[in-house]
């Protein structure tokens, strides 16, 4: 019988089961081999020694803050990492064309042989596979805790979104190595085109170019939003299509300060809070990221771009939520 591959798995994961993942993993045994996890820390653990054991491939079911602490125990190892979207958004996995809750590609990206070798890039030594955001972005996702989410579900958003639209945003500056430095109030940064669902964000951005694509939006409370919905689309922000309130930069390294309180995510997930006088170091990791990719991207349709809205993909999951009940 020829070796299964390792596929890390949190078996009390919610999404394993509304992604229906777990029904379809019962009649792929014979190429899988679960090894369950309890914790981020242990995700990262595991995924390291199965690496430095020989797995060529390791694999990892979850959204993308899962495949970040996955990602963490492979960089440098050699092993390439395959990827199970279960999450809510898997902006990671549409990016490398294996789309959302696309099972069947992403098994063929798993035994396609094909890999691509991402870059990662860190903040404060923390890697972030697609995304970060500094400013009210950060905010929203600290305090929307999973209990406001099961309280209030869709609204959580519009309720956490209201409540930081009226507090005061610290000025945020962005500074390069070379003393060029950029004001304003949201810092997002991208490593690939996209942020949420299907949306591009950062239309030039490539995910093996060696940079890191950033946004600097000089806008306050429901301005910013406004803005990146209008970046959006227009299928990504570049140089001509931004307005005075934005400006983008493509960066390998940097530091990030504000004159208050600044709350910073990586791929969504709430990292920490920067206070006056503290800085994050932005820098690109030496060795880059080998992920299993299908030999044929799965293509994207308008409808397909639509149904993958950040907004649309909020309604299924409460339909489907429903169903559960
Ligand atoms: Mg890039």
């Amino acid at each position: 019988m020829p070796q299964r591959t390792p596929l890390l798995i949190n078996p009390k994961a919610g999404s394993l089961f509304r992604s229906g993942l777990k029904a379809w993993l019962d009649e792929q045994r014979h190429i899988f081999r679960i090894v369950p996890t309890r914790s981020a820390e242990e995700l990262t653990e595991k995924a390291r020694s199965l690496a430095e054991n020989g797995a060529r491939v390791v694999a990892v079911a979850g959204g993308d803050g899962t495949l970040m602490n996955a990602a963490q125990g492979l960089i440098g190892t050699g092993a390439a990492m395959g990827i199970l979207p279960c999450g809510t958004m898997n902006v990671f996995a549409r990016e490398l064309g294996i789309g959302s809750r696309r099972f069947q590609v992403a098994l063929d990206a798993i035994l396609s042989g094909e890999y691509r070798e991402v870059d990662v890039f860190t903040i404060n030594k923390r890697p972030f596979l697609q995304m970060a955001g500094f400013g009210p972005d950060a905010r929203i996702i600290k305090l929307i805790t999973p209990q406001l989410k099961r309280r209030l579900g869709a609204a959580a958003h519009i309720v956490t979104g209201i409540k930081v639209a009226v507090e005061h945003h610290p000025t945020i500056t962005l500074t390069l190595p070379n003393g060029e430095s950029a004001q304003g109030t949201q810092i997002i940064l991208g490593n690939g085109k996209r942020y949420g669902g299907e949306a591009h964000l950062f239309a030039d951005a490539r995910y093996d170019d060696g940079l890191l694509d950033a946004a600097i939006i000089q806008l306050a409370s429901t301005g910013i939003l406004f803005e990146v919905l209008g970046l959006m689309t227009h299928r990504g922000a570049t140089e001509r299509n931004t307005t005075d309130f934005t400006q983008l930069r493509q960066i390998t390294e940097a530091t990030i300060t504000a004159d208050g309180k600044l709350a910073y995510h990586l791929d969504g997930d709430y990292a920490g809070t920067l206070y006056p006088g503290e800085e994050a170091y932005i820098e690109r990791l030496p060795h880059r990221l080998r992920v299993c990719v299908p030999a044929i991207p799965v293509p994207v349709t308008p409808l397909g771009r639509l149904l993958a809205h950040p907004m649309v993909e909020t309604l299924r999951e409460k339909l489907q939520a429903l169903d559960e009940i």
